[in-house]
């Protein structure tokens, strides 16, 4: 079976929509009262897109998580190559985020890796997607946008953060991101071919003295 992949089960939304349908319907032929199935309905319903929400959601900044990160670029991806579309990825890491944590404490920590989350929202659009990749690293997907308009909004979020004024527990900080850019192209085959390439541009712009964003065609 395809979504079977190893241990893991790995169903599509399409099939998990088609089991809740099911549920309702098996809910429906249940000896209770009409007025009582209409509130397990509502209460089932509830549980599945709260469940949903959480499968793909990352806990300490409510971003997508690094799951849906893997399912996502798939399918994005493959449009883009059908369809011939723009797509751009960016791989987005702290400066000196181990320094934060030594100073100040992992809640501190936790609270710059929030704020930086909400940042990048702010400055995405909607069609846009933001994941939380790892620790102290975000992947933004730029669907329908080709790396040389990319790198705008994306070098406007670099911004954005340097200037940002980061307080916890009354002490204030400069925090700083590093950012490797790679757009869709023809020398690409898969989307991890996509993601090497960003993650090589942020090594770059690591080397090359951090809060910048370097594009793979620095490389
Ligand atoms: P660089 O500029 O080279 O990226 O330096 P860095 O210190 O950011 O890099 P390094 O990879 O050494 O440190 C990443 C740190 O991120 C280490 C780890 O303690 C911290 N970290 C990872 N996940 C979390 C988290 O959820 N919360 C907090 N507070 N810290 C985290
Ligand atoms: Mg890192
Ligand atoms: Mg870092």
């Amino acid at each position: 079976m395809d979504n079977i992949k190893g241990n893991d089960f790995d169903l599509s939304p399409e099939l998990l929509d088609q089991i809740q349908t099911n549920i309702e319907e098996i809910i429906k032929s249940f000896p209770i009262a009409e007025n009582n199935k209409i509130d397990v309905i509502k209460k089932i319903n509830f549980m599945y897109s709260h469940t949903r929400h959480l499968s793909v959601t990352d806990p300490l900044t409510g971003l997508y998580n690094r799951r849906h990160f893997e399912t996502t670029i798939e399918r994005e991806f493959l449009r883009a190559q059908r369809y011939k579309s723009d797509l751009s990825i960016a791989l987005m890491d702290v400066d000196f985020f181990k320094k934060i944590n030594d100073t100040y404490g992992h809640l501190c920590g936790d609270y710059v890796l929030r704020e930086i989350a909400y940042l990048t929202l702010e400055n995405f659009r909607k069609t846009d997607f933001v994941f939380r990749y790892g620790g102290e690293e975000i992947v933004i997907l730029l669907t329908e946008t080709p790396l040389d308009k990319a790198v705008i909004p994306i070098e406007r979020l670099r911004k954005a953060i340097e200037e940002y004024p980061f307080c916890y527990d009354c002490n204030s900080m400069k925090i700083t991101v590093s950012i490797g850019v790679e757009g869709f192209n023809e020398n690409i085959e898969t989307p991890d071919d996509m993601l090497n390439n960003a993650d090589k541009a942020l090594y770059l712009a690591k080397e090359r003295g951090r809060n910048q964003v370097i594009s793979s065609l620095a490389l």
